[in-house]
């Protein structure tokens, strides 16, 4: 067995734990980053990048590689339960996971980064208790790696985070699919439609369209409401609902589906898990990073593992890594995202309600006012709390 040590381990090479990575690289940190899955690694998403994720990614640097490859899109459209419609002016960019990781991945070998294909299998703990490494499989054997921090960074699915006991109370909170489709009639499409329908309520089905002529389908619930995240019918959902809209029932009628429509849970509200331990931070999807309200989870995946970046470099300034020091990672994560995820998860409450739905989408497809507030809030320029209230439903 090959004994290795590292300043930081991260397990993880998803958007959450890049970002750790270049943030600890930048600052002349030596990071091993472990991947179980073939590099770079495919994940069931929509492919859809927002403005928070845009930002991250300018910030690390990969902004004009990204838009070389990915594709502009200027306007979402959402479509109410009873087909009420409204367009939204709200910059975001397509890509692929893969593409994605391979931009990021590029990034982190650029930065001296170790990017490692292995599977993290348990912590290594020193006599007190505390997690000094991992054990991992690796080329077909074992390798011990050692470092006074690791980050988890290994996604929605618990196993990980149950190997290390980080897991708390029930996960996953929602359940989403998305199949490809290739459709060379619309190449100047810029606009992520989104839909609300009873039948995969609460949640929402969309069509996004991808680079070289290709769209994500896709639609995805929350599983508030005690249902269990089933492959079959979500796939039975999403061949209804993109045959009942018109712009996807002419790409999905041509049969050129690529590949099989893949699934996968999220966890949103950061919820669900323990953010420390001595020795350890717990980042992205991991710790529940993703939005309550719309499930889209790239942009603060980056976010998170930025901050988990930063506090694990204090950390090694430090010389810290007991879980008094890193407390300060749970206190900034809420600081950053508490205000924004409470006001999201309620208005996930209300909006559960198609009446509410149909209301907001028939008043802001006729308010200006409201739907500019809309774009702010999608666009991140301003909280939900206060674009949307009581009043913006009862005042004419
Ligand atoms: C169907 C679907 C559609 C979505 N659409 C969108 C969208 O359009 N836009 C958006 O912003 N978000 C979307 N999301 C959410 C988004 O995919 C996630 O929020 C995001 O991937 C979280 O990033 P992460 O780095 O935390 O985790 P992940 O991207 O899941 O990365 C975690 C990585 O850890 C690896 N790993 C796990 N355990 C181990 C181990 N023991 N050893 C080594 N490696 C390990 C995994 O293989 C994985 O690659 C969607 C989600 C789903 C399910």
């Amino acid at each position: 067995m090959s004994l290795i040590r590292s300043d930081v381990i991260i397990v993880g090479a998803g958007p959450a734990g890049c970002a750790a990575a270049l943030h600890l690289s930048g600052q002349g940190h030596a990071v091993i980053l472990i991947e179980r899955l073939a590099l770079p690694q495919v994940k069931a998403c929509g492919d859809a990048l927002l403005p928070d994720a845009l930002r991250a990614l300018d910030r690390f640097g990969v902004a004009d590689a990204l838009a070389a490859v990915g594709k502009s899109l200027d306007t979402l459209h959402i479509t109410a339960p009873n087909g009420a419609e409204v367009e939204l002016a709200v910059r975001s960019l397509s890509l692929k996971r893969p593409d994605l990781h391979a931009l990021l991945h590029e990034r982190l070998r650029a930065c001296g980064v170790e990017l490692w294909r292995g599977e993290v299998l348990e912590p290594i703990r020193s006599s007190d208790g505390q997690i000094c490494g991992v054990r991992c499989r690796r080329d077909g054997g074992m390798t011990e790696i050692f470092a006074p921090l690791v980050i988890l960074a290994s996604g929605a699915r618990p196993e990980t985070m149950q190997r290390f006991g980080m897991v708390e109370g029930e996960a996953p909170t929602a359940v989403a699919i998305r199949a490809y489709y290739r459709d060379y009639d619309n190449p100047n499409d810029t606009t992520l439609r989104i839909a609300c329908h009873p039948a995969i309520a609460p949640g929402f089905f969309w069509l996004c369209p991808l680079p070289e002529s290709q769209y994500s389908i896709g639609c995805g619930h929350s599983l508030a409401a005690n249902r269990r995240p089933e492959h079959q019918y979500l796939q039975n959902r999403l061949e209804y609902l993109s045959r009942f809209y018109p712009a996807s029932a002419k790409i999905v009628g041509q049969e050129d589906m690529i590949g099989t429509p893949c699934s996968s849970v999220l966890r949103t509200g950061l919820a669900g898990a323990k953010l420390y331990a001595d020795g350890l931070l717990v980042t992205g999807e991991a710790a529940g990073s993703s939005s309550p309200l719309f499930g889209a989870g790239v942009g603060k995946a980056l976010e998170s593992g930025e901050l988990a970046g930063i506090v694990a470099a204090e950390a090694l300034a430090n010389k810290r890594f007991d879980a008094i020091f890193l407390a300060r990672y749970q206190e900034r994560l809420n600081e950053k995202f508490c205000e924004v995820y409470a006001g999201q998860s309620k208005a996930q409450q209300w909006l559960h309600s198609a009446k509410h739905l149909n209301l907001l989408i028939r008043k802001a497809g006729r308010q200006d006012k409201l739907r500019q507030k809309l774009e702010s809030v999608l666009n991140e320029d301003l909280p939900l709390s206060k674009a949307v209230s009581f009043w913006t439903f009862f005042l004419p």
